[in-house]
């Protein structure tokens, strides 16, 4: 049974809330005002708290009410003018600020599982019931914002120690039981602030894994898990230790983990920072990268499951599925020293997305063949550059110098662009001169 220890002291404004801006500051003590003018307890809590305790910058405001958080947030987004969206359901609101700041109301409450691994139902409660249905003691630390009480802290369980002892520590036996999700997430906070898990919950962990409850999760939560662990800013690590804590299964069970893609995954990061800095407008969608390198040894029939169990979006699907077997045909093309044309290059890539791109290059990248790398990068840039490349005509001036519409147009047309993109034709003239020319050729073809 994990010690509840009832700390509650008070904090000065000074020594946590000033690590917030000014701004944010006198809108949270406007706020614990509106909240004594109601009658309701107000608190900041969850991941804010133990950023600003860590000294990290923070982003949106996650506030909850011992009251009726939801009519609370009505009258936030009333008087400040912010959009806001209900979720009655979980007794939540999410406020988005005119200038850009994003705030999730909750009411504080208890929450029970009527099963493992489903969503719980939840009732309002008090808020050291809110904290104790938390996932990690240093996630369940709050901050009262009503006037008189601004800025005490309330840490039943330790989790101010324990960020000191850099440790994740679960609040009770049953929780990973609870909700598989906070594996992941004990995993994407391990990795991120560098902590370790204190042994009893990493037995926990591992206990829950091996009793296959993340099976039991609905598509669209185990894919906002995996996701937002490959969002992180060093996933490599977060990968290895999926493996190490064999939790790649769930993924697929016949997912192809070798040595050769454990160093695909770990060149992406190169390979992700060499294509951001030379394609600054392209945007990349940097956890499907990673997720095509896990699997770029696996088989298409394993990839394709793996889609449906992470009820990927019909493009992110699109851009895992192009095929192991293509990718390393088109990076042993790209990479031949033998001359391959500007259009040639082209046609080789034409349905690869950037993060298809991104794969080759970390594939190149763990080889060392420093020569070859740099052919690659050459090539991808002549293709970036390519895409942008257009013929002057188009299939109304095919139509206009007599010819029949038809599925030649689409191969003259095609011919054409690949002239344009080798550069043999630069203007719109040499383009009709090559329609006409090539018209001359079939009719001879006819006549014969
Ligand atoms: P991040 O910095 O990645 O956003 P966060 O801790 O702010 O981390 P959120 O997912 O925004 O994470 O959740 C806010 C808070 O809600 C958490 O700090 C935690 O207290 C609580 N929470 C979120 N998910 C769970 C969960 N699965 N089980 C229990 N508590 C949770």
């Amino acid at each position: 049974m994990l010690q509840w220890r009832a700390v509650t002291h008070r904090m000065t404004e000074r020594s946590l809330l000033s690590r917030l801006s000014q701004k944010r500051r006198s809108l949270l003590r406007e706020l614990g005002n509106l909240a004594d003018e109601g009658g309701v307890s107000l608190y900041l809590v969850g991941g804010v708290v133990r950023d600003l305790l860590l000294k990290r910058e923070t982003w949106d405001l996650d506030l909850t009410v011992e009251g009726d958080g939801i009519a609370f947030a009505r009258l936030v987004a009333d008087r400040y003018r912010a959009g806001l969206a209900v979720f009655e359901r979980f007794a939540t609101a999410r406020l988005v600020f005119p200038d850009g700041l994003k705030m999730d109301i909750a009411t504080t409450r208890r929450e029970s599982y009527a099963q493992p691994a489903l969503l719980p139902t939840v009732q309002p409660a008090s808020i050291e019931e809110d904290l104790s249905r938390r996932d990690f003691t240093i996630n369940a630390i709050a901050v009262q914002l009503n006037t008189k009480q601004f800025g005490r802290l309330l840490d039943p369980y330790g989790g101010k120690s324990d960020l000191r002892a850099r440790v994740i520590r679960v609040l009770h036996e049953g929780s990973f039981q609870d909700d598989p999700t906070r594996i992941f997430r004990a995993i994407r906070f391990e990795q991120r602030f560098g902590f370790r898990l204190d042994p009893a919950t990493a037995r926990l962990l591992a206990q829950a894994a091996s009793m296959n409850l993340i099976q039991r999760l609905s598509g669209p939560r185990l894919q906002n898990e995996v996701l937002l662990l490959f969002a992180e800013r060093d996933p490599v690590c977060a990968i290895a230790r999926l493996g190490q804590l064999k939790l790649l299964r769930f993924l697929h069970r016949h997912l192809c983990y070798t040595k050769s893609v454990k160093r695909t995954v770990a060149a992406v990061p190169k390979a992700l920072a060499w294509w951001g800095r030379r394609f600054q407008d392209s945007v990349i969608d940097k956890p499907i990268v990673y997720l095509m390198a896990l699997s770029s040894e696996s088989s298409s029939a394993v990839v394709a499951t793996m889609i449906r169990r992470l009820a990927l979006s019909r493009e992110q699907a699109k851009k895992m599925n192009i095929g192991r077997q293509r990718v390393e045909r088109v990076l042993r093309r790209l990479t031949d020293p033998g001359t391959v044309s500007r259009s040639q290059v082209f046609r080789l890539l034409a349905d690869f997305s950037d993060e298809a791109c991104v794969l080759l290059l970390a594939k190149q990248q763990r080889v060392p063949l420093v020569v070859r790398l740099s052919l690659l990068k050459r090539q991808l840039v002549a293709y970036t550059k390519s895409k942008a490349v257009k013929t002057a005509l188009t299939g109304r001036d095919l139509q206009a110098m007599g010819l029949q519409p038809g599925p030649q147009y689409k191969s003259i047309l095609g011919k054409l662009l690949d002239a344009r993109i080798d550069g043999t034709i630069t203007t719109e003239l040499a383009e009709r001169v090559f329609v006409r020319k090539w018209l001359g050729n079939q009719k001879i073809r006819n006549d014969c």
